[in-house]
């Protein structure tokens, strides 16, 4: 299985008195490079009425003498973060906020403050064994050829742990950690919700009404809210845990639950928009929240997930799901049934990454916590479902009745 992870490390230089005036000399050369296309802006609208975009602005002063002081790479973004600018700029303009401003000059009291400059793949070399970041200079600022400047990091590598997520209607989510832990968030919060809202917009006269158009954005804003909520907490649990990647398994259409034949995932029928929604945007929120901690989330397939016992690893047909447990005729395990499937969808993980755990015996799974999730409660006025506020409590829980 071909599974790309894309990593953020956050680092600190080490040989910050050796190499302090170099990058200082960069980030006054960004700011001046800002300040001419700012200029330039302003000319080409005197003339012709428009703002150009990043890409003629580019073309335009790639042979500006100032262009030449950083790496080509570092200039264009700082070209594309001023049209950014101008971008947001109209947007606000756009919605009537008559007081937004245009990007401003970087220029302080005769002094330039300082821009953020971005390395790009030709001018940033990682030299992970000596803990060694290169840093292209612009081809003005350079004294002989190859120079450039060699930064001493100390990075905060993200933890070798790994989660597994699975995502479901009657949890919305199961997590399972490499250290054993288990967790589960009811999906009743969301659940409630949606029935609320239902038969308060059934009763408006009109789809369109004003009542109707209210009641519609604040549930929207109510499932953002959770989501966020949920994701937080995931995240927040995973940095506790010292958790490098997060798997979550992909939505494969709809899987019934072997008992009852019961829809249990989003990928319910009436309501297949919501959930694959739901999906999308959690895991949007969960990937954003994890990369600013330096962790990785990728997507797995979640096939045979649900039927595989992640205790012995096998799949047989006399195994089945019986009042949200997962019994194995084999080992004779009996877990959470969305734990087991969160478990096994973190192990999909670690067979992809080869990620080497510490070994744990299957009678460690089977009688712990595999079997007792911890259950993450989402605690909001009960009476009063148009309150978004809320928290978690946790709950040791007992298995799912
Ligand atoms: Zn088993």
């Amino acid at each position: 299985m071909a599974i790309q992870v894309t990593r953020t490390y956050v680092a600190s230089i080490r040989n910050q008195q050796q190499v302090k005036s170099d990058l200082d000399s960069l980030g006054f050369a960004a700011s001046k490079l800002w300040n001419i296309a700012r200029w330039t802006c302003d000319r080409i609208w005197s003339e012709t009425g428009t703002i150009p975009e990043d890409g003629p602005l580019k073309a335009y002063l790639k042979t500006h003498e100032r262009y030449a002081d950083l790496n080509s790479q570092s200039s264009q973004r700082v070209i594309e973060e001023l049209a950014e600018a101008f971008k947001g700029w109209y947007a606000k303009r756009r919605n009537g906020d008559d007081r937004a401003n245009p990007p401003k000059y970087r220029k302080h009291n005769g002094d330039h403050p300082r821009s953020t400059v971005t390395f790009k793949e030709d001018g940033f070399k990682h030299d992970s064994k000596n803990n060694r970041i290169r840093l292209s200079k612009g081809r003005n600022l350079k004294e002989h050829w190859s120079d450039f400047i060699l930064c001493e990091i100390e990075a905060e590598s993200p933890g070798n742990e790994t989660a597994g997520i699975d995502l479901g209607i009657k949890n919305l989510a199961a997590v399972s950690y490499s250290t054993g832990d288990h967790e589960l968030y009811p999906g009743n919060a969301l659940k409630t919700d949606e029935r609320y809202f239902a038969k308060e917009i059934a009763k408006c006269n009109s789809s369109r009404s004003n009542k109707a158009l209210w009641l519609r954005r604040k549930r929207s804003e109510r499932r953002s809210h959770y989501l966020h909520a949920v994701t937080r907490h995931i995240v927040e649990e995973c940095v506790e845990r010292g958790v490098g990647t997060i798997a979550v398994g992909n939505l494969e259409g709809i899987r019934e639950d072997d008992e009852t034949g019961e829809v249990r995932n989003w990928g319910d029928r009436g309501n297949e928009g919501l959930h694959r929604w739901a999906f999308d945007r959690f895991t949007n929120l969960l990937t954003y929240k994890a990369k600013a901690e330096g962790i990785a989330v990728v997507v797995v397939s979640e096939r045979d997930t649900s039927k595989t016992c992640s205790c012995c690893g096998q799949k047989r047909d006399a195994n089945r799901v019986e009042r949200g447990l997962y019994v194995c005729r084999g080992c004779n395990a009996v877990m959470n049934a969305d734990s087991n499937g969160a478990e096994n969808i973190r192990c999909r993980l670690d067979q992809a990454e080869k990620v080497t755990l510490s070994p744990r015996s299957s009678e460690d799974r089977s009688s712990g916590r595999v079997a007792r999730p911890v259950v993450n409660l989402f605690r909001r006025g009960e009476h009063d479902p148009s309150c978004g506020q809320g928290t978690f409590a946790e709950q040791a829980s007992i298995c799912e009745p």
